[in-house]
Order: structure tokens, then sequence, then C-alpha cells
């Protein structure tokens, strides 16, 4: 993964709202854009959501 920190500075998990650092983020690419969470659990439970409308 290639993250800079301009990328994700100020950002925070889009599932459960967490901040995220360089150290500490999980990016998925949903649909035609890349998401960003503190997890791949958090990944898993923001696309499910999106699957179902
Ligand atoms: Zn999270």
């Amino acid at each position: 993964m290639n993250l800079r920190i301009n990328d994700i500075e100020g950002k925070v998990c889009e599932s459960c709202g967490k901040p995220l650092t360089v150290e500490d983020v999980y990016a998925r690419k949903i649909g035609n854009e890349i998401h960003y969470f503190c997890c791949s659990h958090c990944a898993d439970a923001f696309e499910r959501k999106m699957k179902q409308g």
C-alpha cells in the first residue's frame, strides 16, 4: 500500500469514526472509490452496508 500522510490526515474510519494514522489505516476500493478504515472488519461492515443500499 502506498499512502502518503496527506492522503489520510484528518480522516476517520468511515465505518466506526476512529481517527486514522499512517501506521494504522486499512484502505479498500469499493465501487470506484478508495475508502479508508481502521481495520478490515470495519471495511467489511461498510461494504456490507453499501451493498444493502
Ligand atoms: Zn473502524
